[in-house]
C-alpha cells in the first residue's frame, strides 16, 4: 500500500462494512477508490472539524458534500432538531414546519412561486423531469456531460460525481429505453444546444443543467451560457431546469440564481436546505407546478416528504444564512483558495484553481477547464498524492479530483492555519508524484 499511515479502527469498521454492504459504503465516492487507502469512519463533528474512529481530528473541507454550511453541530440547528424530535418524528399528515420551509424558499428565490418537498436531490431532479415531460407532452431531455443530477436512470448518461470518478461511460441496469430520450451535449456549448433543438423539433421537454457545475470539479458557466439556455428553451417550447442541489443556498442567499439572475422555469434543491437531514425540493413557475398531483395529473409523492425533523433542521439553518454569513463563507473560501494555489505555484505544479462563488476545486492541468473533456485531461495522480498528504496531516479533502471543496461559517483562523501548515508538504507530494506511484 502506498499510503500506510495508520487508521486501524477505520480499517476494522471498513472490513465489517464490506461484508454486509457492497464496497463497504452507502454512496460510492466515500469509498476512496479514486485515491486508494482506507476510508475514514467519522464519529463526530464540531464546527470545522471531524473526528474519526481512531480519534484523529481533521479540518473538514467536504462539509458532508455541501450541507454543513454552518459547520458541524451548530447549536441552533441541534436545538431545533431536538425540540422537533421531542414532538414526534413523522406524522404522515401536513405540518407547519414544511409550510415554513417552503415559504422560506419561495421568499428567497424569485423564480420559485411554488415548491414541493422531497427527501433527496435525486428525487427532486427525477420529479422535475417527469413534471417537464408531463407539462410539455414531450419525451426528450437535454443534459450536459459531466453534470450530475443524482442517480436518476435517464440522467445517468455521461454524469459527473461518482460516475466521473470511476470513468464509467454509463451504468449497467439503465436500459436503452430509459436513456434513449436523453441527449448528452458538451457543457458550455450553446451551438450544440441550438443544433439539438433543430434536429429534434417539438420533441425536447427540457434542458437540465447544474446552475454552476460542481460534480466534474468546479466548472462555471461561461458568461451568457445560462441566458442562452433559457432563450433556446423559450424559443422552442421547452422548460429550462436549473439544478441547484449543490449551489442552492450555498453560492448566495438565493443560490446561483442570486449570482447570475437567470430565471429558470423549474429549479431543484437539496444539500444545504436539509441542514444535514434528508430534505430536498423542486419548484418554479406556478402554472407548471399546478400540473403536480393532487392539483394536477402528474403523480409524485413521498412517505417522509416534508419530514418534521428534517424541515426543522433545514429551516433553522436557512434562517442563520443571512448576507453576513455568505460574506464570511466567501472570505474564508478566498483565503483557502489563495493558500492552495500559492503552495502549488511554489512547487511549480501546473494547476488551475477554479471557483464559483465560495465553491472551488483544483485541476492538475495547465489549461482552463470549461467542460468534462477538459476536466478528464488533468493529472489525477497528482491529486491522489496531494490528497493523502493532506489527510495524513489532518485535513479532509473530497477523495476525488472531480469534486468541489466546501467551507463553512465555522472555518476560523485556527482551522485555516492548520490547512496552511499542511499545504507545503502536500504541494511537494503533488510535484513529486508520478503516474506509477499513484
Ligand atoms: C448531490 C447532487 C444531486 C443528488 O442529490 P442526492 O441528495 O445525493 O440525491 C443532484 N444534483 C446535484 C447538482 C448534486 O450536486
Amino acid at each position: 500500500m502506498a499510503y500506510s499511515y495508520e487508521a486501524p479502527v477505520s480499517q476494522t469498521l471498513f472490513d465489517r462494512a464490506s461484508l454486509v454492504t457492497p464496497g463497504g459504503v452507502n454512496s460510492p465516492v466515500r469509498a476512496f477508490r479514486a485515491v486508494g487507502g482506507t476510508p475514514r469512519f467519522m464519529v463526530s463533528g464540531t464546527g470545522p472539524y471531524l473526528t474519526d474512529a481512531d480519534g484523529r481530528e481533521y479540518v473538514d473541507l467536504v462539509c458532508s458534500w455541501g450541507p454543513m454550511i454552518l459547520g458541524h453541530s451548530h447549536p441552533s440547528v441541534i436545538e431545533a432538531v431536538q425540540s422537533a424530535v421531542a414532538r414526534g418524528t413523522s406524522f404522515g399528515t401536513p405540518g407547519e414546519g414544511e409550510v415554513a420551509l417552503a415559504e422560506e424558499i419561495v421568499a428567497r428565490i424569485e423564480p420559485v412561486e411554488q415548491v414541493r418537498l422531497v427527501s433527496s436531490g435525486t428525487e427532486a431532479t427525477m420529479s422535475a423531469i417527469r413534471l417537464a415531460r408531463g407539462f410539455t407532452g414531450r419525451a426528450k431531455v437535454v443534459k450536459f456531460a459531466g453534470c450530475y443530477h443524482g442517480h436518476v436512470d435517464a440522467l445517468l448518461a455521461a454524469a459527473g460525481s461518482g460516475v466521473a470518478t470511476f470513468g464509467l461511460p454509463d451504468t449497467p441496469g439503465v436500459t436503452g429505453a430509459q436513456a434513449g430520450d436523453t441527449i448528452v451535449l458538451p457543457y458550455n456549448d450553446l451551438q450544440a444546444v441550438r443544433e439539438a433543438f433543430r434536429a429534434h423539433p417539438g420533441e425536447i421537454a427540457c434542458v437540465i443543467t447544474e446552475a454552476s457545475p460542481g460534480n466534474m470539479g468546479v466548472v462555471p458557466p461561461r458568461p451568457g451560457f445560462n441566458e442562452g439556455l433559457k432563450a433556446a428553451c423559450a424559443e422552442n417550447g421547452a422548460l429550462y431546469i436549473s439544478d441547484e442541489v449543490m449551489t442552492g443556498f450555498r453560492t448566495s442567499r438565493a443560490g446561483w440564481y442570486g449570482v447570475d439572475g437567470v430565471a429558470p422555469d423549474l429549479m431543484t434543491f437539496g444539500k444545504v436546505m436539509g441542514g444535514g437531514f434528508p430534505a430536498a425540493a423542486f419548484g418554479g413557475r406556478q402554472d407548471v407546478m399546478a400540473h403536480l398531483a393532487p392539483a394536477g395529473p402528474v403523480y409524485q409523492a413521498g412517505t417522509l416528504s416534508g419530514n418534521p425533523v428534517a424541515t426543522a433542521a433545514g429551516l433553522a439553518q436557512l434562517r442563520l444564512l443571512d448576507e453576513a454569513a455568505y460574506e464570511k463563507i466567501n472570505a474564508v473560501s478566498a483565503q483557502i483558495q489563495s493558500l492552495v494555489t500559492d503552495s502549488l505555484f511554489k512547487e511549480g505544479v501546473a494547476h488551475r484553481l477554479q471557483s464559483a462563488s465560495n465553491m472551488f476545486s483544483v485541476f492538475f492541468t495547465g489549461s482552463e477547464v470549461t467542460n468534462y473533456e477538459d476536466a478528464k485531461k488533468q493529472e489525477s495522480f497528482r491529486f491522489t498524492a496531494f490528497f493523502h498528504s493532506m489527510l495524513s496531516q489532518g485535513v479532509y479533502l473530497p477523495p476525488s479530483a472531480f469534486e468541489s471543496w466546501f467551507v463553512s461559517t465555522a472555518h476560523d483562523e485556527r482551522a485555516i492555519e492548520r490547512i496552511a501548515a499542511a499545504l507545503p508538504a502536500a504541494a511537494r507530494a503533488a510535484a513529486e508524484a508520478t503516474e506509477v506511484s499513484a
